[in-house]
C-alpha cells in the first residue's frame, strides 16, 4: 500500500505519484492529456474560491497538484531541486524575504543567491517557506488564485515551446515556470490556511484517493466526491 504522510519530502511524493500513477499514464495519457487533467482541476478549484467553497479547493487543488507531479515525473524534472534552486528562502524578483517587489515596483528580475541555510525539507516546510516569502495577509484569496491561473498558462507556454523545438535552455525555463506554478499552489493554501501535506496525508493515506488502488484504475471521466 502506497501511502502520504503529513512529514512527506518531496521526493517522496513524486515516488508516490509515479507508484500509484506511473503506470496508468505512461499506458494510457499523453503529456498533453495530463496537462488537460491539470488545468481541469485547477479550473475546479478556482471556480471553489468563486462560491467561496473551501472543501472544493482543496480537493480539486490537489488533484491538479497529482497531475502536475506525473508531469514532473515524464520530464524527469526533480521539483525538490527546482523548487530551492528558483526560491532559496527569497523571493525570485526581488530577492528579498519577505518580499518587497510591491514596495520598490520591481519590474525586472534581480536574481537569487542559491545555497543558502535553511533549505526545507519537506513539503510542509516548503510551504511554510513560501509563507515566510509572500505573507498571505499581503493578499486576497482570489489574487492568489489569479496568480495561479496565470502561472499554469506560463507553465503550459513553456511547455510548448520546449516540445516544439527541443532546446536545453526551453527545458530550463520549463523547470523555472514549474517552481513557480508549485509557489503558487502553496501560496492558495497558505491563504487557506491549510497544510497541503497534511490534506494529502488525509487524501492519499491509502493509494489512489478514488479507486483506492496502485497502481490507479481511474478512467478520471468523473472524478467528483472525496470518498474517505
Ligand atoms: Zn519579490
Ligand atoms: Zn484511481
Amino acid at each position: 500500500m502506497a501511502s502520504i504522510k503529513q512529514n512527506i519530502t518531496l521526493k517522496e511524493h513524486q515516488g508516490f505519484v509515479k507508484e500509484v500513477y506511473g503506470l496508468p499514464n505512461d499506458r494510457y495519457f499523453g503529456l498533453w492529456d495530463m496537462v488537460s487533467n491539470m488545468e481541469r482541476f485547477m479550473m475546479r478549484g478556482l471556480k471553489g474560491i468563486r462560491k467561496q467553497d473551501k472543501a472544493k479547493i482543496r480537493f480539486n487543488l490537489l488533484i491538479a497538484l497529482s497531475w502536475f507531479i506525473s508531469i514532473m515525473n515524464q520530464l524527469h524534472i526533480d521539483l525538490d531541486d527546482q523548487v530551492w534552486r528558483r526560491f532559496p528562502n527569497l523571493c525570485s524578483y526581488c530577492g528579498s524575504c519577505p518580499c518587497s517587489c510591491k514596495e520598490n515596483k520591481i519590474n525586472k528580475r534581480k536574481g537569487t543567491l542559491a545555497g543558502k541555510n535553511k533549505r526545507p525539507k519537506t513539503l510542509e516546510e516548503f510551504q511554510n517557506m513560501f509563507a515566510e516569502i509572500y505573507p498571505a495577509k499581503e493578499r486576497t484569496l482570489e489574487h492568489a488564485g489569479i496568480h495561479l491561473a496565470e502561472e499554469a498558462g506560463e507553465f503550459s507556454e513553456a511547455l510548448l515551446t520546449f516540445r516544439g523545438g527541443h532546446k536545453d535552455q526551453d527545458f530550463k525555463n520549463l523547470e523555472l515556470e514549474a517552481a513557480d506554478f508549485f509557489s503558487c499552489i502553496m501560496s492558495v493554501f497558505n491563504s487557506l490556511g491549510m497544510s497541503a501535506a497534511k490534506e494529502l496525508s488525509v487524501m492519499f493515506a491509502n493509494n489512489c484517493h478514488d479507486c483506492k488502488n496502485a497502481p490507479c484504475i481511474c478512467d478520471f471521466k468523473n472524478i467528483t466526491n472525496f470518498k474517505s
